[in-house]
């Protein structure tokens, strides 16, 4: 049985796309201040005052059980790392997931960043997977807006991963529905599954969030409940944008600029509501 999903005016739409703005603005700050000696404590702080200052609410700590305004996944970790007195070292593959909530509706958005000061071929390695994993997540934001079935979206993502050589992309671990609440229904997968998925309507919002491993993609959760690091220990890297259909076509919401520069080369021109 496919659970339902809600679809979202135009209206809702404009009042996401100030949600991931602020999203987008809390991660732009973390990745300025993200260097050598910094802890993802400090990281998270940044990222709290960024949403408050801003008139949002940081939407992570709505999850029963967690208390950070960010996750920060260093390395072998992949996502849903905890904030802590760890410092950043040079080289380290740092993936951040951030959300905001303004006025009742929800942005969810991540990036990965390679800690600058190293110019071993290790970082070179980590930050091409960090490159591969973004522009898969841009591949899949073009089929969400070409494609006609949600599932479009996942096999976009796998066949690009794939291209670019053996990486693993994690299956327990998927990107998801957006809007009211940040995580709600369609799920959505970053691989082909069999079902090819509800139909791509306007009204679609959801965060694409492709995850992918150096290694193999098993992985588990650590003591503290929470951390999905590698079993193989391989580096692990995570892109998000949330993502709207409306009326007249799509638009980024996370992104500044709704996704017009990286989307150029897949031919699609995202269209803003005014
Ligand atoms: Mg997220
Ligand atoms: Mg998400």
């Amino acid at each position: 049985m496919r659970k339902s999903y809600t679809l979202k005016t135009d209206e809702e739409i404009r009042k996401m796309r100030v949600a991931g703005l602020l999203t987008a603005q809390a991660l732009a700050n973390v990745r300025a201040a993200a260097k050598p000696g910094v802890t993802t404590l400090e990281l998270d702080a940044i990222a709290e005052k960024t949403i408050l200052d801003g008139g949002g609410v940081p939407n992570f700590k709505m999850v029963p059980g967690y208390f950070h305004t960010i996750c920060a996944s260093i390395n072998s970790e992949v996502v849903h790392g905890i904030p802590s007195n760890r410092e950043l070292k040079a080289g380290d593959l740092l993936s951040v997931d951030c959300g905001a909530e303004v006025d009742g509706w929800n942005g969810d958005s991540a990036i990965s960043i390679v800690v600058p000061g190293d110019d071993s071929d290790l970082a070179k390695q980590r930050q091409t997977q960090s490159d591969v994993c973004e522009e898969a997540l841009w591949a899949g934001i073009a089929a969400f807006a070409t494609g006609s079935k949600l599932n479009d979206i996942g096999i976009a993502i796998q066949d690009y991963v794939l291209s670019q050589g053996p990486y693993g992309i994690l299956q327990q671990y998927i990107g998801h529905g957006i809007g009211r609440s940040m995580h709600e229904d369609p799920a959505v997968f970053n691989y082909k599954t069999r079902d090819a998925g509800p139909k791509l309507v306007a009204g679609i919002c959801l965060a694409i969030e492709p995850m992918i491993t150096a290694g193999d993609q098993e992985t588990f959760i650590q003591d503290d409940d929470w951390t999905v690091e590698t079993m193989d220990g391989s580096d692990g890297a995570h892109w998000e944008h949330s993502v709207a259909r409306h009326s007249q076509g799509i638009w980024v919401l996370t992104a500044p600029d709704g996704g017009k520069s990286r989307l150029a080369r897949y031919g699609v021109v995202p269209v803003e509501l005014n």
